[in-house]
């Protein structure tokens, strides 16, 4: 089967819900047995790993169909939900860590991470190192006898460098070290993690998954080896995505397949034409061909999403770069991605970074471009980059 045809079909239920198309959100807590006998079974089936109904908190037949959906595209054996992907980050990592561990974090990683990694992983006595998210290999040289775990983020979601996945879980993997990897950008349809080595795959299901900006969810996804760590471990911490919001993704993954290609050729559209523009010194983009990332991109990746940032020249100031950006009109101001519609912010990689210092660049503008019309939205930003000329030549 095809992933198209996976993400119309897998997960689907209608003899056991009245013929429904959906499988309906269940809002439970309690779930009752007739005795105690079956009460036991329940127990012992879930004692087992099956997927039975035993508790609302465990996982209802939409929570598993949600889950067992996403495993099934990207290839992995199980995941688990998460009530954001930044719980699913850290989740993932508490359940490979113990004290005195050393991980390896890219340099590139998505910020709440990083700051996961340094106050609650650092008081429980792990030590997060990071990494050149260009490394490769080059991470040989970082491991430790105590490294548990190297994290990925490819692109990262700002300065968009697509790490060599494969190299990096060749080097890990014979040092017995896990590698975790952030896999929004590439989502379970365009990054097959699992072919590429990785052990456990997380994804900010708020983004493409959910796709409409209207659920926070997240979701790990877990190798046969991986997955009995992280389904204890979750579950003794008690995390559990509400019921609402795994109906969202659910029902986001249905047209996955047709609005990530939208998504892909309006952003390559975009970006091809900011390369044009005088006032903007690079594009961060793996899928545009003179990319430093592209070659690995190409040769890993089935596709891009919406999501890149660009530079503008070093000689535009603070006041120039809000007068192009706070009166866009289509492109909203605000964090987040993956909705249909278009989004602006500034990066500031400089005020993150410590492995690979970000200076002396101009301001970084990271774009999410939507479903409108590429003509529409490319209007808007040259009417920006003409106040931009009109405040600061
Ligand atoms: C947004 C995001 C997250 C966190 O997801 P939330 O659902 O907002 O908690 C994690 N990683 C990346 C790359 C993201 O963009």
């Amino acid at each position: 089967m095809k992933d198209e045809t996976k993400l119309a079909t897998l997960g689907r239920d209608p003899d056991g819900h009245h013929g429904a198309v959906n499988i309906p959100v269940y809002r439970a807590s309690t779930i009752l047995q007739p005795d105690l006998k079956t009460l036991k079974q329940v127990q012992g089936a879930r004692e087992r790993d099956e997927q039975v109904t035993s508790y609302g908190r465990i996982g209802t037949p939409l929570t598993y169909a949600f889950e067992n959906t996403v495993a099934e595209i990207e290839g992995g054996y199980r995941a688990i939900s998460f009530p954001s992907g930044a719980a699913a980050c850290s989740g993932a990592i508490l359940s490979v860590v113990k004290g005195d561990d050393h991980i390896l974090v890219t340099d590139s990683v998505y910020g709440p991470t990083r700051h996961f990694c340094d106050t609650v992983l650092k008081r429980l006595g792990v030590e997060t190192q990071y990494f050149d998210p260009l490394a490769g290999a080059g991470i040989r040289d970082l491991l430790r006898p105590n490294t548990s775990v190297v994290f990925l983020e490819s692109p990262g979601s700002l300065t968009f460098e697509i790490q060599d996945v494969p190299a990096i879980a060749d080097v890990a993997h014979k040092h017995g070290a896990k590698v975790l990897m952030d896999n929004t950008w590439g989502t379970p349809l365009w990054f097959k993690s699992f072919s590429h080595g990785v052990d456990i795959s997380i994804h900010a299901a708020t983004k493409y998954i959910v796709g409409h900006s209207d659920a926070m969810l997240g979701v790990a996804i877990a190798t046969k080896e991986s997955w009995p760590a992280l389904r204890d471990s979750t579950r003794a911490i008690g995390t559990a995505a509400g019921p609402d919001e795994v109906y969202l993704g659910l029902r986001g993954i249905r047209t996955l397949a047709v609005r990530l290609p939208r998504h892909m050729d309006s952003a390559i559209t975009v970006a091809e034409w900011l390369k044009g523009r005088a006032e903007v010194s690079r594009v961060l983009h793996p899928a545009l061909p003179d990319d430093p990332g592209h070659a690995i991109w190409k040769r890993d990746f089935l596709g891009a999403c919406g999501l890149f940032s660009f530079e503008l020249d070093k000689r535009y100031g603070e006041a120039a770069v809000a007068e192009f950006v706070d009166r866009l009109e289509l492109f909203g101001i605000g964090y987040s991605w993956g909705g249909f519609e278009s989004l602006v912010t500034v990066a500031l990689p400089h005020r993150i970074r410590t492995a690979q210092p970000w200076q002396g660049y101009g301001a970084l503008i990271r774009l999410h471009i939507g479903l409108e019309a590429t003509d529409d939205l490319i209007a808007d930003l040259k009417a920006g980059f003409d106040r931009l000329n009109r405040i600061q030549g």
